[in-house]
């Protein structure tokens, strides 16, 4: 099976997007938050995989970021099914390029989770000198039923939340990063011994 070159994380595009691609990244017409990425609006840093901007009404006391993939994914779920996007019957599992395999494109989105949250802590180190770790502090993400914004946003909010925050963040429609990457290596190994030594 052909693979567009480049980017390991293309692999995380569906067939169903109306894409375009922009420096070899696959933005989706109508998202906010592509048009953000094209005219690199509000940036407060970027990496080669994520962009990070503050939020337009902030709902934490000393700060509240936001950090998108640079690529349109629509939430962590996408990240978590991947099964379902290979869209290769099973039976010619042998034959296709195993790059394109569930079990490496799981890996790729555990390795852009622990991107996130490597590069959230070390922008909070240096933008608020290792201060935020005795306030509060978080980092994660909607719960995808209930996500108004469909590009996959991690939220990085440090001090106390306002009163719109309490209900925006609350547990029941909020999950924080370490519990996504839970679920993603949950899924790995599930994965790991559906298709082991197939690869
Ligand atoms: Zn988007
Ligand atoms: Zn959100």
């Amino acid at each position: 099976m052909e693979r567009n070159s480049g980017h390991p994380f293309q692999s995380t595009k569906g067939p169903d997007r109306n894409l375009k691609d922009e420096g070899g990244y696959s933005l989706q017409r109508g998202c906010l938050f592509c048009s953000f990425l094209e005219a690199k609006e509000n940036m407060i840093f970027e990496t080669d995989r994520v962009y990070v901007f503050r939020d337009i009404s902030p709902k934490a006391s000393l700060g509240h970021f936001l950090m998108i993939p640079k690529w349109h994914i629509r939430s962590y779920r996408e990240l978590i099914q991947v099964e379902y996007k290979s869209q290769v019957p099973r039976s010619m599992i042998a034959e296709v390029d195993s790059s394109a395999s569930p079990l490496n494109q799981i890996a790729e989105n555990i390795a852009l989770l622990e991107h996130m949250q490597v590069e959230a802590l070390n922008f909070l180190d240096k933008e608020f000198n290792e201060e935020y770790r005795s306030n509060d502090f978080y980092l994660g993400f909607h719960i995808p039923q209930i996500v108004m914004m469909p590009h996959l946003h991690m939220h990085i909010l440090i001090g106390k939340l306002n009163f719109r925050g309490n209900i925006e963040f609350s547990r029941l429609i909020f999950s924080s990063i370490e519990w996504v990457m839970g679920r993603l290596e949950a899924e790995q190994k599930r994965l790991q011994k559906e298709y082991g030594g197939k690869y």
